[in-house]
């Protein structure tokens, strides 16, 4: 059997408990679970796991970096949901925007600042309601 991977808090360096969601949410919660950093609350840094699994979404995320990412999230959606796209070549998009694998490619990867520039990437596509021709051609 693997060995679970050991995962770190990228604020404090703590490492990241396996808890119920409520936890977090308390009766907002939805079910599930959540990776939480063992300083939390005076370290407010948590992540999603997959449903089903011991997977996190992604890295663990202090306030200001979920609210980015649910942000992020949104917009970029729209480019699938408004069928701009298809959401695997949504995916492939961010992925040649951001010179990722398709794996690494998630907005749960993501820095604030990557957030960003998909936020501003994003909204310039809505706007024009399509990608650039040099990225159709490319894919
Ligand atoms: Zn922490």
């Amino acid at each position: 059997m693997k060995k679970p991977k050991i995962i770190r808090c990228p604020y404090c360096g703590g490492t990241a408990i396996l808890r119920d969601a409520s936890f977090v949410y308390g009766t907002h919660s939805h079910g599930g679970q959540v990776y939480v950093c063992s300083h939390y609350p005076s370290c407010n840094s948590y992540v999603g796991v997959h449903p089903g699994t011991r997977t996190p979404k992604g890295t663990l995320a202090n306030r200001e970096l979920r609210q980015k990412r649910i942000q992020a999230h949104r917009i970029f959606d729209e480019i699938w949901k408004q069928g701009i796209l298809s959401k695997a070549e949504a995916y492939r998009w961010v992925a040649d925007k951001f010179c990722l694998t398709e794996k690494q490619a998630h907005i749960g990867q993501f820095s604030n600042y990557m957030c960003d520039q998909l936020i501003q990437a994003s909204a310039d596509v809505l706007k024009n309601n399509h990608i650039p021709c040099r990225l159709r051609a490319a894919s």
